[in-house]
């Protein structure tokens, strides 16, 4: 009598762009049954975040239902749930509330968290940017100032319209741009009765240049496009500590605010600490070639969870293209491990870089040879990359409506305050003397 073979089953990590690339690609095989885990229901564009905080985009936008994204799939299942534990001797995986899940192949794509570098205060009081709920978070501050300020000016005094930006990479920048964009094009016209020039947007970057992984041609055109737009940089100053009312620098000075946005570095998300596996650079886990795990079978890493080895040695940058070509990448070699066919050495289609610094302005670095464009060329190929990039129809169609409701109304459409608990902030703590400069 005829036995059919038992599909082999993939445990994933993680519906980001690594996770969902892989399970996509495992979908349409009859071969494995896969089991999709994620601590949310839906996968995040973390690219446009910036968007969804400066109130330009709805957060429905950036996030799409991983059920929806793999409807249709009967060998794929979708738990939401948060990983605990992983135990990569038995590919096994263990949820906040105390379910397992053993695969045959075990896919950790987990992403990253914000990296404070232990500075003082920074985890406490300062807005990462790394998820939906971040986003939502900060876009509810920046409203809940602008408002507080509206209804007693003088809280103005107290920097309720200082915005302080820390870390001058594309997260930063990109921010800075948008904010300095919506201060000037928007809340200009909408807070007839307070003084919104008197709104900054400070940019700390302890380096000597914005944007590091783009060229000097491109560290001026930021700095100078960003300076125009009214943002205050200081480059070459650390933040020594965030405090509840204000931000300490490296030259002793202080800037007082009620919003710090933390840009300043990434490490691999809190699962790393708990997965067996030993951590590398970034705290992120050391993978080999083809994407698997040293010393344990059927064990995958990737995406920004992972230190992927790039042609040369050097570890890939925290991209979505490298976690998306790493997904599907792993998909592949699963498939091949369990056709008995030798697994291969991941090899990144490197498209380019590229930064939005606002309206009509953009730098982007466009293939391995990296022909450079800035201004509205690169800032139209900006708005087309990161349309494909995102997963679903109706999220590109959506995203295009207010992005051109945007542009050509400068409004910002998603003006709401929906954690207004949250934002009550007290004027009157700690009423030191502030520096500024
Ligand atoms: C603000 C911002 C802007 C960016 N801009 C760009 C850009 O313009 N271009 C670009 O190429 N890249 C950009 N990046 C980087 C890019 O977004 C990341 O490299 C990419 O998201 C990494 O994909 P990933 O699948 O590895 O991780 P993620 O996309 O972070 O996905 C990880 C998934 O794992 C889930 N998860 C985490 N821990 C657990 C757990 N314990 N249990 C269950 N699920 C868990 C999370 O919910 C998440 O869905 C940006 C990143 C940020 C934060």
């Amino acid at each position: 009598m005829e036995t059919t073979k038992p599909r082999a089953h993939v445990v994933i990590v993680g519906g980001g762009f690594a996770g969902l690339g892989c399970a996509r690609r495992l979908a349409k095989s009859g071969d494995v049954q896969v089991t999709l885990i994620d601590k949310n229901n839906y996968h995040q564009f973390q690219p446009l975040l910036y968007q969804v905080a400066t109130a330009e985009l709805a957060s429905s936008n950036v996030a799409t239902s991983l059920r929806q994204s793999l409807r249709g799939h009967a060998n794929v299942n979708v738990k939401m749930a948060e990983v605990m534990v992983a135990d990569p001797k038995s590919r096994t995986v263990t949820t906040r509330d105390g379910r397992s899940y053993q695969g045959d192949f075990l896919v950790l794509a987990a992403g990253s968290q914000a990296n404070f570098f232990h500075t003082q205060g920074a985890e406490q009081y300062s807005f990462p940017l790394y998820s939906l709920e971040d986003a939502q978070r900060l876009r509810s501050r920046i409203l809940a100032v602008f408002e507080d300020a509206d209804r007693d000016a003088s809280v103005v005094e107290k920097g309720a319209l200082n915005f302080v930006i820390i870390g001058g990479g594309p997260t930063g920048t990109e921010l800075a741009g948008a904010l300095a964009d919506m201060i000037n094009l928007t809340m200009t016209r909408e807070y007839a009765d307070l003084a919104v020039k008197r709104a900054q947007v400070y940019l700390v970057e302890h380096g000597s240049a914005l944007l590091r992984p783009f060229s000097e041609k491109a560290h001026a055109y930021a700095a100078g496009h960003l300076q125009r737009k009214g943002v205050r940089l200081r480059l070459g100053q650390a933040v020594t500590h965030v405090a509840s009312d204000r931000v300490g620098l490296s030259d002793g000075t202080s800037i007082p605010t009620r919003t710090v946005v933390w840009a300043g570095g990434l490490m691999a998300s809190a699962l790393a600490d708990h997965s067996g596996l030993s951590k590398g650079h970034g705290g992120r886990i050391d993978v080999q070639p083809d994407l698997t795990v040293d010393g344990f079978p059927g064990v995958y890493a990737l995406g920004d969870f992972a230190n992927v080895p790039g042609a040369d040695g050097q570890s890939l940058p925290q991209l979505a293209s490298v976690a998306q070509q790493c997904g599907v990448w792993t998909a592949k070699n699963i498939l091949a491990e369990i056709a008995g066919k030798p697994r291969t050495a991941f090899h990144y289609h490197d498209k380019g870089i590229m930064a939005m610094i606002g309206r009509d302005a953009a730098v982007a670095e466009i293939g391995r040879k990296r022909h450079e464009l800035d201004g509205a060329m690169a800032f139209a190929a900006w708005l087309g990359v990161h349309a494909l990039l995102m997963s679903g129809v109706r999220e590109r169609i959506e995203t295009f409506i207010d992005w051109a409701w945007d542009y050509f109304s400068r409004n910002r459409p998603i003006q709401v305050l929906d954690r207004s608990d949250e934002n009550r902030i007290d004027w009157d703590e700690h009423p030191e003397p502030s520096v500024t400069k």
